[in-house]
């Protein structure tokens, strides 16, 4: 199954990729965890990337779309994969058709404003693996270091007040659209995301029609 998540930064798209990696034996493909690793290691690609992370700009289209056309051809992808935060522009989406990826379905997870700015400030990630956890609503098993890794955990810079506001607002101007894009393909199925990460997982499976 080739599968899209959209939905607003802070929506659980990272959180639930990762529920539906282990259920569907599929990987994650995250264009911003594969940009931050590129930022940690100091690459050009990370250095020219984090000019824009840091403001909650869009990384421009030819970085992400060239992460992806690698990133797919990899063996791992080969029984199919999940798109986390790709695509986000309609240009984006239309690249992906012309590299010929078929898309099978695409999970909307909708959140209100408000939800979200209180789960960013509260969100923290490990720099290792990725895994995602929030202070109050899924803290890691000691509160402090990862549950897989043992990594300590960090906030990520771009959930700082003022940068998600701006990540909220290119959500809005330019992602959003894939809503219809994707609606209009006959291929959306929408979960309403909810306070317990447990219940948005089982409404997740239930749209999706997985056991
Ligand atoms: P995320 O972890 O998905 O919230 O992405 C973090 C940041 O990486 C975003 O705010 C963008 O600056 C950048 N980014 C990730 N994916 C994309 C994409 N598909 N297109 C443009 N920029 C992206």
């Amino acid at each position: 199954m080739n599968l899209i998540i959209l939905g607003a930064p802070g929506a659980g798209k990272g959180t639930q990729a990762e529920f539906l990696s282990q259920k569907l034996n599929i990987p994650t493909i995250s264009t911003g965890a594969i940009i931050r690793d590129e930022i940690k290691k100091e690459t050009d690609l990370g250095i020219l990337a984090n000019g824009y992370i840091k403001d909650g700009k869009l990384v421009p289209d030819e970085v992400v779309i060239e992460i992806i056309k690698n990133r797919i051809l990899k063996d791992d992808c080969k029984n199919g994969f999940i798109l986390d935060g790709f695509p986000r522009t309609v240009y984006q989406a239309e690249e992906l058709v012309k590299m010929n990826v078929k898309i099978d379905t695409v999970l909307s997870i909708e959140v209100k404003d408000e939800v979200i700015i209180e789960r960013l400030t509260g969100r923290r990630e490990c720099p290792n693996c990725h895994s995602t956890y929030h202070i109050t609503d899924n803290p890691s098993k000691n509160g402090t270091n990862c549950d897989k890794c043992n990594t300590l955990l960090i906030a990520r810079s771009d959930d700082e007040p003022n940068t998600v506001k701006n990540r909220l607002e290119v959500y809005h101007s330019q992602t959003e659209k894939l809503i219809d894009y994707y609606k209009n393909k006959g291929l959306l199925k929408t979960v309403y995301g909810k306070e317990n990460v447990n219940d948005t997982s089982k409404e997740v499976l239930s749209v999706l029609g997985v056991l």
